[in-house]
């Protein structure tokens, strides 16, 4: 394992940390946030994917052909590491730039690069990624959307769930099944892209527990799609969603990051807030917590340049990455609910910086990312599978 960044590599962070220090909104500087899942946030979010496009930090994986910087594996870490640092806006159009766009450059036709790519990159256009339903998360090729080849369209007609950002977002990047009695369910599937704004697409925001309306419900009632809305072969789409799915790899980075922020913010409640007049720092039970905490979040870093390490010998994302998704998720939730127990009532009130959401709201979130993008159990049965060689799940 190698610590330390190469001058080229100290070089791109230095350039990011000056541009961010000129480009972030002031506005956001001072501490001021959108109401979450309100117009007003969507039009900011909007403007600061604008913002970084045009400064050239949009897709920086992307290839330079495509209006990306080329970016390395390590790059696009430094890159997550520094927004987290200066606690930059989230990117609305994350489904877009790191997954969709890098599958259409990959295997998508000329006439569909040149029709969607530019607008992901700049913003125009907002992308979801349907692929759950209301009876197949885990178990996703059980899923029973289907779509019709009528003449030169596609008729769809289902139901997905879960789909982040669907009520925000322009286009659909959507997992369908196209053939009757396949011979076994990862058969006959296939990827179409789907304008949403049509009549046969309803979107319905499901209001969750941390009072967000992020992710929604989406309803297909004979939504069409043109017959070249294809992406790779019709039949052939468990590939193609595979493939989407292995462009999500620099987002353990992104979690590790951020599970560090919400460590060294805690430590700085405690250093600043008092009870019966004494730091909580100074209580014995917390500091011990602390500590132990501070182990286990610096174990989930490491743990982290170790895979990358692997990754950056092989050239290739290993099943290691499971250990980081069910390390850092998981650490997260326990982390944020015992920041809820310091704090007691004051964690509905007290965001764990200026603008950002309580940390009520935070560890109420946090449920959601031990189950997005496979959940702790299937990350369980990937580590016994791969790396510990342990008998296969049962699959019904
Ligand atoms: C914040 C968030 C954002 C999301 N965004 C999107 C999105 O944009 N697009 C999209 O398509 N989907 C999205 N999802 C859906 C996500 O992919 C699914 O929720 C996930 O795959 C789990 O599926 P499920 O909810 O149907 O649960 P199920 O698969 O029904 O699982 C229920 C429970 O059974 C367990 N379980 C299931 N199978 C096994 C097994 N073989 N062995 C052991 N335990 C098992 C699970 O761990 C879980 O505890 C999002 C989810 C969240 C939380």
């Amino acid at each position: 394992m190698d610590f330390a960044y190469t001058p080229e590599e100290e070089a791109f962070r230095q350039e990011l940390r000056a541009w961010l220090e000129d480009h972030l909104p002031v506005e956001w500087k001072r501490g001021w946030r959108p109401p979450e899942g309100s117009a007003e946030e969507a039009a900011f979010l909007r403007r600061w994917q604008r913002t970084l496009y045009e400064g050239g930090w949009a897709g920086i994986a992307w290839p330079k052909e495509y209006g990306g910087r080329g970016a390395s594996l390590v790059e696009q870490v430094i890159y997550q590491e520094e927004m987290a640092r200066a606690e930059a806006p989230r990117q609305l159009n994350t489904i877009g730039i790191g997954m969709v766009g890098p599958t259409l450059i990959a295997i998508g036709t000329e006439a569909q690069k040149r029709r969607y790519v530019p607008k992901i990159l700049n913003g125009d256009e907002v992308w979801c990624q349907g692929y759950s339903e209301p009876n197949a998360g885990s178990d996703l090729a059980s899923l029973r959307t289907r779509a019709v080849l009528d003449g030169d369209r596609w008729i769809i007609n289902g139901q997905k769930i879960w789909t982040s950002n669907a009520h925000l977002a322009d286009m659909c990047f959507l997992l369908c099944r196209t053939m009757d009695n396949p011979p076994n369910k990862h058969e006959g599937l296939t990827c179409l892209l789907v304008d949403m704004h049509q009549p046969g697409v309803r979107v319905r925001p499901i209001h969750q527990m941390n009072d967000h309306r992020d992710f929604n419900e989406v309803y297909f009632t004979d939504a069409v799609a043109p017959r070249d809305a294809v992406v790779g072969e019709v039949n052939d789409g468990w590939r193609v969603a595979i493939l989407l799915l292995s462009f999500e790899r620099v987002s353990s980075a992104t979690r590790v990051f951020a599970l560090n922020q919400t460590y060294d913010r805690l430590v700085e409640y405690c250093r600043t807030h008092t009870r019966r007049g004494i730091p909580l720092i100074r209580d014995p039970e917390i500091r011990r917590r602390l500590a132990a905490y501070h182990g286990r979040v610096r174990a989930a870093r490491l743990n982290f340049y170790r895979h990358l390490t692997r990754q950056l010998q092989t050239g290739r994302p290993g099943p290691e990455g499971s250990i980081d998704k069910l390390y850092t998720s998981e650490l997260a939730k326990e982390l944020l609910g015992f920041a809820v127990d310091i704090l007691g009532p004051e964690a509905a009130r007290w965001p764990a910086a200026a603008g950002e959401p309580t940390w009520q709201e935070r560890y109420l979130s946090s449920f959601g990312g031990t189950i997005a993008a496979g959940s702790s159990e299937i990350q369980k049965n990937i580590i016994a599978e791969r790396l510990l060689g342990l008998p296969k799940d049962i699959k019904g």
